[in-house]
């Protein structure tokens, strides 16, 4: 079982985002100028419309950074600065992201989002009922870690990875820094989900034409705990980009170094966004079932549970719990899906 095979929590999007293909396939043939009057919410549902046939989905611009009332698009090989009407930038956040799809008036107005065929999102921190997009239309989320310096953490990656599949992207995890510490063992769990694991060094250049592979032609996300090295793997990749390091920072200006998610166009169709570091990670409308799914290798053993809609919690007879007590199924993996479901149960009460 892979991570990579999508849950049924996701299949309705990729649906979409065939459609999405499609109507992009057919976009040349549609003209018709969206009217900047109209709000946005009812132009997104244009989508659903006969109507969306006649907009001329060629001229859309990609979204490469957002600000409070304006964001940067790449149109036609320029980069524009637009203005985000009212409307949208009051809910900057949770409407509009990185990696967007916009139609624009002719003032430089935003007049569209066009719909996803992927994102990445988490609750807000500050609101956890508010939907905050990370980034929209991406291949591929890079979950970049360590095993040292900052130390691995399993759980982010279990939480990035259920993030990442139900937002429709496929997961990769990139392990940077493999010149302090080339012990991957506990990485190998996931290699068996399937989920692709590259180890690269910035220092050695070591790992980086095998990721330079995998994200060729894309649209990726690099995510991770910051100080990890997503700065210094974009760095790395396209030399041109000269991001500042954590190196930088701890010289003296004291900010953090990357404060909101920004898409870089390495050229050949390569596309990635920086995202800024986190040391948690919510996750967004997570059900219990969803949660289930979200662990491939617990379908196997839970034909055998002797309860169908056994949670694998407390019941007897759980054959998901007796392949962690042999070492079957990953305790690692066992135990973040515990704490997701405790978690859970809290929010409901
Ligand atoms: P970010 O917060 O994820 O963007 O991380 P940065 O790119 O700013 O890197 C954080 C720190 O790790 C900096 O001091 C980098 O010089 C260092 N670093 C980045 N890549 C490597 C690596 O491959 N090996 C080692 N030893 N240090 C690295
Ligand atoms: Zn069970």
């Amino acid at each position: 079982m892979s991570l990579r095979k999508r849950g049924r929590g996701t299949r309705a999007k990729s649906a979409r985002g065939e459609e999405w293909d499609e109507l992009l396939d057919g976009a040349a043939a549609a003209r018709r100028r969206v009217r900047p009057s109209e709000q946005i919410d009812a132009l997104r549902h244009l989508f659903d419309d006969p109507g969306l046939a006649g907009v001329d989905l060629a001229a859309a611009a990609v979204v490469i950074n957002v600000t409070s009332a304006r964001c940067r698009v790449f149109l036609d090989g320029r980069d524009l600065d637009c203005i985000v009407p009212p409307e949208i930038a009051a809910r900057q956040k949770s409407a509009l992201a990185v990696g967007d799809r916009v139609l624009l008036d002719d003032d430089l107005r935003l007049a569209a989002i066009l719909p996803r065929r992927s994102v990445l999102s988490r609750p807000d921190p500050l609101n956890p009922h508010l939907q905050r997009l990370i980034a929209a239309n991406i291949d591929v989320v890079a979950n970049v870690v360590s095993m040292k310096s900052p130390p691995l953490r399993p759980r982010l990656i279990d939480r990035f990875l259920i993030a990442i599949q139900r937002g429709g992207a496929a997961p990769l995890i990139v392990v940077n820094k493999i010149d302090l510490d080339r012990d991957l063992t506990s990485l190998i769990v996931y290699e068996e989900l399937g989920v692709p694991v590259i180890a690269c060094s910035t220092k050695t250049g070591q790992g980086l034409d095998e990721l330079r592979a995998a994200v060729n032609g894309k649209t990726s996300a690099l995510v991770g705990h910051s100080g990890v090295g997503k700065s210094s793997i974009l760095n790395a990749l396209d030399e041109r980009l000269r991001i500042a390091t954590g190196d930088l920072h701890r010289r003296g200006t004291g900010r953090h170094t990357t404060t909101s998610s920004t898409l870089h166009d390495l050229g050949g169709g390569t596309l990635i966004v920086d995202t800024p570091g986190i040391r948690e990670l919510g996750l967004w409308d997570l059900t219990p079932r969803a949660l289930r799914e979200s662990f491939p290798e617990f379908d196997e053993p839970a034909e055998l549970c002797r309860f169908n809609d056994c949670t694998h919690l407390h019941e007897p007879a759980c054959e998901v719990k007796e392949r962690v007590e042999r070492g079957e199924v990953s305790r690692a993996r066992y135990d973040t899906y515990v704490r997701l479901m405790e978690d859970l149960s809290c929010e409901k009460r």
